[in-house]
This record gives C-alpha cells, sequence and structure tokens, in this order.
C-alpha cells in the first residue's frame, strides 16, 4: 500500500470547517507495466495525487460525500 499523508482542508461550502483528509501524492503511487497488445486492461494510470476524505464538514454539517464532489468541482482534489 501507498503511504498516506493527513492533510486539512478547508470547507468548500463555508471555507471555515477543517475537513480531514488522507493524501497520497502522485509519486508515491503505483503505476502497473502495460503490454500495448492489452492496451487499457487492467492498468491503473495514475497521473494526479489521490485524496481521501474522511470527515464531513463540522461547521456546516455537509456530508463526507458533498465535501469530496464539492472540492472535486472545484478542482481542488
Ligand atoms: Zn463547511
Amino acid at each position: 500500500m501507498s503511504r498516506i499523508q493527513y492533510e486539512e482542508l478547508s470547507c468548500p461550502f463555508c471555507d471555515k470547517g477543517r475537513i480531514s483528509c488522507g493524501y497520497i501524492p502522485s509519486a508515491l503511487t503505483e503505476r502497473r507495466s502495460v503490454t500495448a497488445t492489452f492496451g487499457s486492461r487492467g492498468v491503473k494510470k495514475v497521473t494526479k495525487e489521490i485524496w481521501l476524505i474522511q470527515s464531513g464538514c463540522s461547521n456546516c454539517n455537509k456530508s463526507q460525500e458533498e465535501v469530496e464532489r464539492e472540492l472535486k468541482k472545484k478542482g481542488v482534489i
């Protein structure tokens, strides 16, 4: 497994709450080699870092899911 670092992001809705996240830098993500024959089959082409949202916002009570969706929409994660 990749090493996870822990970070806190500001809530995308209220900007006051703190969102707990696990963060896997792209340099540490695993890449599988792939043969040309099978194309994209089984390939995990990870070029971006991975964020794992671990909590909702305790300030505005948005759920973990809503926070994650909003952060992705805004291009934060
Ligand atoms: Zn909030």
